[in-house]
């Protein structure tokens, strides 16, 4: 399904990037699994152009049967090389096994339908009626259409699902698309290109898929004048570059950031479920997850206990094979990525942190890139390591004397992407109600969905991904008012 080098769609074309190739690596083994197109500053422009085209003189953006059509011949495409695809996204993302049957891959490319659907039943135009303002009778109606040229730019935590939430609902609401996909993960993106180039009648143009080494391409896709609107996942300081690159052309930007989620045991929950629950779940994919509640939250009175059930969970599950069916905490995605994480393990320690799990490098994997799942206990809620995202299998755990504390101490953040609460019902549905975050999840309830919003209060983000919501970020909204 991909050759190695992977190449780059431009234009309906399959082709050789013209800055070479670079290695795309399993970090599980650290191994070369094979080479991606490079493409140059001049392949994105081209990229671009294409785009521009395809919107400008293709029947795409106004051909809804063509799109719907479209749409479901790339999810059924996928579906048909979902085996392929996941021992892809399990060797190139160090993604668990289980995650692939769900946000890693199955869901995403399954949710492709669901915008399809969106778009065929989506009300386009709404008639406002006659009305007579100064005077002038005047039949008003109102039109929804696509922005034009999206660039979007994608992080390499969950490929799939972020490169597909993005497409769907672009190229669903008659957008074209130039993707630029994280180095680390190219061929997650390329494998799209292939499938589209080849499995459906996707106009030239419509979609690009320009894989690179250089972060720059990112900035140069962000700048250009052609593209309309950015949609940019990754982390906050990157989407701070990339409103600025928006800025002179005033272009749309929508952004998807970085979290720092709180987990909030309140003191009438089963500490035993809620804590063992809390570990289990921000430490899947190596903790690798924006929305991760990395910071748990839990009565002081009961902090000691707490800490011997996380530690307890961590030790249990361990780091393992990603393409083991019971593995929950893979490897970390590159060399890069460990060291980061291992700097935030240092200086956990300085702040006078203690693991009371892990902490180091789990023993006998000596290649790859690899964290133990960790939990630190004794910060103080103002550490650094307790307020900045680590996206790695780290867990902090922090006291609370009750529920307005917790309260507090959950907003006291830059970021406000995901939270959780565990409690009574109604206490706990009272404390979600006080969060200031884009999803919550309550009592271990999943806000996972096609048809669920998802995105960031204050620095984690601007704007909607998935649902309604989702589409019509890609959509400008034109009002007609017919003289009669
Ligand atoms: P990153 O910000 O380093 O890179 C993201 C993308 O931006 C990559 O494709 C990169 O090449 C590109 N890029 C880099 N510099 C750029 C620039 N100046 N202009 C334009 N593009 C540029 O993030 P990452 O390390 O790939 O991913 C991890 C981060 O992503 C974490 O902070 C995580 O929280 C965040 N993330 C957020 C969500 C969300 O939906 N909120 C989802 C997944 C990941």
């Amino acid at each position: 399904m991909l050759d190695s080098p992977s190449p780059l769609l431009i234009d309906g074309r399959l082709a050789a990037g013209s800055g070479g190739t670079f290695a795309t690596l399993n970090p599980a083994t650290g191994e070369v699994l094979g080479e991606a197109a490079d493409a140059t500053a001049a392949d994105m422009d081209a990229a671009i152009a294409a785009a521009r085209r395809a919107f400008d003189e293709s029947p795409w953006p106004t051909d809804l049967a063509l799109r719907v059509r479209c749409l479901r011949q790339l999810r059924d495409a996928l579906q048909r090389h979902a085996d392929e695809l996941r021992e892809l996204t399990i060797a190139e993302v160090g993604a668990p096994r289980f995650l692939t049957y769900g946000a890693q891959l199955d869901a995403p490319v399954n949710d492709i339908g669901w915008f399809a659907d969106l778009a065929e039943s989506y009300a386009w135009t709404t008639d406002l009626g006659r009305a007579e303002p100064m005077g002038m009778a005047s039949d008003r109606t109102v039109v929804r259409e696509p922005v034009g040229v999206v660039g979007a730019i994608t992080p390499w935590n969950f490929p799939h699902q972020i490169n597909l939430a993005k497409l769907g609902p672009a190229l669903a609401a008659g957008n074209t698309v130039v993707l630029k996909p994280a180095p680390d993960t190219p061929w997650c993106a390329a494998v799209l290109g292939a499938v589209i180039a080849r499995e459906t009648d996707i106009p030239a143009g419509v979609v690009n898929i320009v894989t690179s080494s250089d972060h720059a391409l990112g900035a140069q896709l962000a700048e250009d004048p052609r593209v309309d609107l950015v949609s940019f996942t990754g982390s906050t300081e990157t989407g701070r570059k990339v409103m600025r690159a928006a800025v002179p052309g005033l272009k749309r930007v929508f952004l998807e950031l970085g979290g720092k989620s709180a987990f909030i045991v309140l003191d009438d929950a089963d500490l035993k479920a809620a804590c063992s629950y809390a570990a289990f779940s921000s430490v899947a994919h190596a903790g690798q997850g924006c929305a991760l509640t990395t910071r748990i939250l839990v009565p002081r009175d009961r902090y000691d206990e707490a800490a011997r059930i996380i530690g307890k969970t961590l030790a249990r599950l361990g780091a393992g094979d990603p393409a083991d069916d019971s593995t929950i905490c893979g490897p970390v995605i590159s060399e890069r990525q460990r060291d980061r994480v291992e700097g935030y393990l240092e200086l956990a320690v300085k702040e006078g942190g203690t693991f009371a799990a892990g902490g180091g490098r789990p023993e006998g994997r000596d290649r790859g890139f690899w964290i133990e799942p960790t939990l630190v206990t004794g910060l103080d809620a103002g550490a650094r390591t307790a307020r900045e995202e680590i996206f790695g299998p780290v867990l902090v755990l922090l006291p609370h004397d009750g529920d307005d504390d917790a309260v507090r101490i959950a907003n006291d953040s830059p970021y406000g992407l995901s939270g959780a609460v565990h409690g009574g019902a109604e206490r706990a549905r009272a404390v979600a109600a006080r969060l200031r975050a884009g999803t919550v999840s309550v009592n271990s309830g999943v806000w996972y969905g096609a048809d669920v919003p998802f995105g960031g209060y204050k620095q984690s983000g601007i704007g909607r991904e998935m649902g309604v919501a989702g589409f019509e970020e890609y959509l400008e909204t034109k009002a007609i008012a017919e003289g009669i």
